[in-house]
């Protein structure tokens, strides 16, 4: 059904104006000062029409790390496609961008079709993925172009996780070679695995085993070395890169460095590390690991220097990195061992209410930083624009109808991720969305999912860091 969005208060990264928004199929087809309903080739029956009066529309909000099928230690992530759509969808993200994350020992290739195959008949979002590159030897190098020309443009590598993901440096200058050539993007967690490792050994040796003492085992140094490895290697191959969930000003300040140097690399923030921080992951009765997710939670200083380089659009995008696992049965393997807690804060439905909340409410940032950060450049960094991350005729018609006046309260009776626990429990919560479409169709009124599951698609991507 054709849809037409009235008097709405249009925000993208750049403009901020009051239209009309027509749009006859999946996509945006006429944005005009007004659009009456009669001037329309139908009835109005046959038209949905949306009073968009004092509220904002944005371009569907796109979440660029994301976490839905994740194995980890011999359990799963908590949420499934329909379940991560739609807490997706109520929090006004139409689009993400999920980590195919295998195991040391899996083929690219099957690792690729397995994470397609949970998406597909249950994703109500858009959706499309990074690959991981858990090892580069030559024999699986070929799979990677493949995965490429299926419309992967954009590899994950792990500087962390000894053992078990991260790339020896022999491997991480070849898969930036590879991405120099392919002209796809790197994203990468930078930590470096051998200091958290050794570290973690001897915080356990000592006693040292609550969830407290995760932070501790991998500091803002090590944080900072690994942005500053992975921005070398950069410099070295030419490779466009992507720190993932930068968390402090040290590795803030490391990127900005390389970017300074020539280096072409953007950074990731995610909401948790905006808001949360570290006396969290020290809350009694093992409550802390709720809160553990690497990068750890960060002393408080840090979230200044975030929010203002998200202001002055150093940093480029906030995501989540959206881990659901919960607290019973999950985030309890690590009793005995802060080592041993599945990572994740799960964000996913309340990140852009979060940012609006703490954020632009706070004056920490406006509303076109908002989207800009939200969508429009994961858009542009991942090869989606200009079909989304904006608002312009031809675009795809994600829009979200946002009423900034709405008040209520973040908490897990409200939220569609199956995780048993809300990060945000109790936290006011400023604003919300009132609808939300996808592809010119309804998928979210009022925090309610009105859409249809399984409508979701893949969204191929051409590289476009050449
Ligand atoms: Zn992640």
């Amino acid at each position: 059904m054709p849809l037409l969005v009235q008097n709405g208060r249009i925000i993208t990264a750049t403009d901020d104006y009051v239209a009309d928004i027509y749009c006859a199929g999946e996509t945006v087809t006429r944005i005009e000062p007004r659009i009456s309903s009669e001037t329309l080739p139908h009835g109005p029956e046959e038209i949905e029409i949306v009073d968009a009066s004092g509220k904002y529309v944005f371009p569907g909000f796109i979440d660029p790390h994301v976490h839905i099928y994740l194995p980890f230690m011999g359990t799963y992530a908590a949420d499934d496609y329909e379940s991560a759509s739609k807490a997706a969808l109520a929090g006004g993200t139409t689009t993400l961008i999920e980590m195919i994350c295998p195991g040391p020992n899996d083929e690219p290739m099957d690792a690729f079709q397995t994470w397609r195959s949970k998406a597909e008949g249950l994703a109500s979002v858009d959706y499309t993925f990074h690959m991981s590159v858990v090892g580069f030897e030559e024999r699986v190098r070929e799979q990677f172009r493949h995965i490429v020309e299926q419309g992967v443009s954009s590899f994950k590598v792990f500087l962390a996780y000894k053992g078990a993901l991260n790339l020896s440096d022999e491997h991480l200058f070849a898969v930036m070679k590879m991405a120099r050539e392919l002209g796809v993007i790197v994203t990468a967690h930078c930590e470096n695995a051998d200091a958290i490792d050794a570290m973690q050994k001897s915080l356990l040796a000592d006693g040292k085993t609550g969830p407290e003492w995760h932070g501790p085992s991998r500091p803002p140094v090590v944080e900072a070395d690994g942005v500053h490895h992975l921005c070398s290697f950069a410099e070295l191959t030419g490779a466009h890169v992507y720190t993932v969930h930068t968390s402090c000003d040290a590795a803030v300040r490391q990127a900005l460095a390389a970017r300074h140097r020539g280096v072409n690399v953007w950074i990731e923030s995610v909401a948790p590390h905006l808001v949360f921080d570290e006396s969290s992951a020290s809350l009694p009765n093992f409550e802390g690991a709720k809160y553990v997710m690497s990068p750890p939670l960060r002393h408080k200083a840090n979230q200044d220097v975030l929010w203002n380089a998200i202001r002055s659009r150093s940093i480029s995008t906030i995501g989540t990195d959206h881990a659901p696992f919960n607290f019973r049965g999950q985030k309890d393997m690590g009793k005995s061992a802060f080592t041993m807690i599945p990572n994740g804060i799960p964000t996913l439905q309340e990140r852009v209410d979060i940012v609006h909340t703490r954020g632009v409410s706070e004056g920490r940032i406006d509303l076109q930083t908002m989207v800009d950060a939200c969508s429009t450049q994961a858009a542009r960094i991942f090869g989606l624009h200009p079909r989304k991350g904006t608002i312009q005729v031809g675009g795809d018609a994600d829009l979200v109808v946002y009423d900034p006046h709405y008040r209520g309260t973040f908490s897990l009776k409200n939220s569609f991720s199956k995780v048993d626990y809300n990060a945000y429990e109790g936290w006011e919560q400023k604003g919300r969305a009132s609808v939300v479409t996808v592809r010119g169709e309804v998928q979210v009124r009022d925090g309610e999912f009105v859409g249809t599951v399984g409508r979701g698609r893949f969204i191929g991507r051409e590289p476009t860091h050449g």
